[in-house]
């Protein structure tokens, strides 16, 4: 069933913290006057215009950035009711919108029920306090594991966005804030590495040496562990790094920024388990790998590094590579010899 998400910027409205590593304007990439209900009713015309030629089944308006239950409740007012005339038509099914965890209440959630909102992903980043005190999050995990269950008990869709790289974040606090968020059981999760970007309370701190960003190599490690967790546990894993653009590359001032970070990230799961199957093959023999129709340039990796690395190891030479339409994605399968033409 195709989904089309109609997405809504409201760039750093109704949030009066200053995370370290955030500069809203620049990563989102939207800047200047806030948007107004009648822009949104707009906006959802154009795309719907844009969408009908594809035959869409579902449609969902997602305001993306800021801290939306943050802003006054008059704007929020305004900027969902433009969505009704929609969902009462039938063009769109659903809202989703992205808050911190501690302006999640009681109240709030049944605001957002009234308002047809299905989807809540919380800006949650760690679930360590001391890593979220250091990134000057303003919030504790408590916050994050009420609010989630106020969600959840409200029957709405949980996701949650993390991030590799904080300050003061070790690779044992990123299992254990892994290992609670599986716990909490979202629907879905995204990946951000933390960048240093022009204006962000962080430029200041790397600046003055005292905060170092991971390494792009780190940064695809330590993502594609956490997928693999949450993929385990049947976590969708919907986004891994921020949205490319010209304004973010122009603020980037250190940190771990490729154009194609999920690309790498999904890369690196696919050599790992061509690695597995193959270094049980002997010198001399050769097994079919079978990977997914759409897992061709994934398999390869980018600039075809999985390629390279496998030749690297002398493995290149034991497996032929087969594709099929109906294998899911991210997995690479051993054909079993009886299968074997
Ligand atoms: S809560 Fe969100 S919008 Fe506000 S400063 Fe932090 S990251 Fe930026």
């Amino acid at each position: 069933m195709s989904l089309l998400v109609i997405p809504i910027f409201i760039p750093h409205e109704g949030c009066p913290h200053s995370c370290v590593f955030c500069n809203q304007h620049r990563i989102s990439g939207v800047e200047g006057r806030p948007v107004t209900g009648p822009q949104v009713a707009q906006s959802i015309r154009i795309w719907l215009e844009r969408g009908r030629k594809n035959t869409l089944s579902r449609v969902q308006v997602a305001f993306y950035g800021g801290s939306f239950t943050g802003l006054p409740v008059a704007r929020q007012q305004d900027l969902l009711s433009s969505v009704q005339p929609f969902i009462e038509s039938g063009e769109v099914q659903t809202i989703r919108l992205s808050t911190r965890p501690d302006y999640i209440d009681l109240g709030i959630v049944d605001f957002l029920q009234k308002q047809q909102v299905a989807t809540v992903e919380l800006g949650v980043q760690s679930l360590d306090d001391a890593v979220l005190e250091q990134s000057l999050r303003g919030h504790r995990a408590a916050d994050v594991i009420r609010a989630s269950a106020l969600l959840g008990t409200a029957g709405m869709e949980l996701g949650i966005q993390l991030m590799v790289g904080l300050p003061g974040q070790t690779f044992s606090s990123l299992r254990k804030t892994v290992a609670r968020v599986i716990t909490l059981a979202p629907a879905f999760i995204r990946i951000y590495p933390v960048l240093v970007v022009a204006g962000s309370g962080l430029e200041g701190r790397y600046r003055r040496g005292a905060y170092q960003p991971l390494s792009l190599s780190r940064a695809v490690l330590q993502a594609a562990w956490m997928k693999k967790k949450m993929t385990a546990h049947g976590i969708r894993v919907v986004r891994m790094g921020l949205q490319p653009g010209p304004e973010l590359e122009r603020s980037l001032v250190a940190g771990p920024y490729h154009p194609a970070f999920g690309e790498l990230v999904n890369a690196r799961l696919m050599l790992r388990q061509a690695r597995k199957l193959l270094s049980r093959v002997p010198p001399g023999r050769q097994i079919r790998l079978q990977i997914s129709d759409r897992d061709q340039s994934v398999f390869r990796g980018v600039g075809s590094a999985n390629i390279h690395r496998l030749t690297s190891l002398g493995l290149s030479d034991r497996f032929t590579l087969h594709s099929d339409p109906d294998q899911p994605r991210g997995i690479v399968q051993l054909v079993p010899e009886d299968k074997n033409p």
